[in-house]
């Protein structure tokens, strides 16, 4: 099963793809944390996406159509594999489907996590991330157990860069120019499903799961 996941940045679809990759067996695929992981080893890679991210602006397709393929190419997806974060751009939906058409193969679902941009704003400055494993949790919603402290690996939670609320409002502009058109390009292909993302998470969790049963 491949399950792309869409929804403005905050919008609660990283929860929702840990959820379904967790249900189902199958990787996570988020082009935000590999780019973060190239950032914390110092890459090549790394250090041209930060300087794109900590403003808020999509990495160029040229570096990010290539980590992901060559991510989705491994063993681990081949039975399936949820992405998140990525595609955020028509040219980059329509490098996928050019590779997987080769493959003989297509994606199944893609699932629009809907939030209004006010509640975004308020999310997205209660987020935080841990600095080691890139695990994120949220102040109010989604509390660690220790304030300021990661439950799955110890180490400090930051408000990332990119979750800052004057990068925030640079991100929602990018998400309705650049990825917002994705919504119509999945509906003509017939696979668009849509969740209401304002409510809680074990409910849009339940919808995902009917609407990937069925
Ligand atoms: P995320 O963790 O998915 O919110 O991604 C964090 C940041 O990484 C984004 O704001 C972009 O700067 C960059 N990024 C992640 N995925 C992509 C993508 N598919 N295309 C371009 N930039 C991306």
């Amino acid at each position: 099963m491949k399950i792309i996941m869409l929804g403005a940045p905050g919008a609660g679809k990283g929860t929702q793809a840990e959820m379904i990759c967790e249900k189902y067996n199958i990787p996570h695929v988020s082009t935000g944390d590999i780019f973060r992981a190239n950032i914390k080893n110092g890459t090549k890679l790394g250090m041209e996406a930060k300087q794109y991210m900590d403003k808020g602006l999509l990495v160029p397709d040229e570096l990010t159509v290539k980590i992901l393929l060559d991510r989705v190419a491994q063993d681990d997806c081949k039975d399936g594999y949820v992405l998140d974060g990525f595609p955020r751009t028509i040219p980059q939906a329509e490098v996928l489907d050019k590779a997987l058409t080769e493959l003989n193969d297509k994606v199944d679902f893609a699932i629009n996590v809907d939030v209004p941009d006010e509640n975004i704003i308020n999310r997205m400055s209660g987020r935080r991330a841990c600095v080691s494993c890139g695990a994120t949790y949220h102040v109010e919603y989604a509390a660690p157990k220790k304030e300021g402290i990661c439950d799955k690996c110890g180490a400090e939670l930051i408000l990332r860069n990119d979750d800052k609320p004057e990068t925030v409002k640079n991100r929602l502009s990018v998400y309705h120019d650049q990825t917002q058109p994705l919504i119509e390009y999945y509906s003509k292909k017939g696979i668009l499903k849509e969740v209401d993302g304002t409510k809680a998470m074990n409910e849009v969790f339940n919808s995902i799961v009917d609407i990937l049963s069925k």
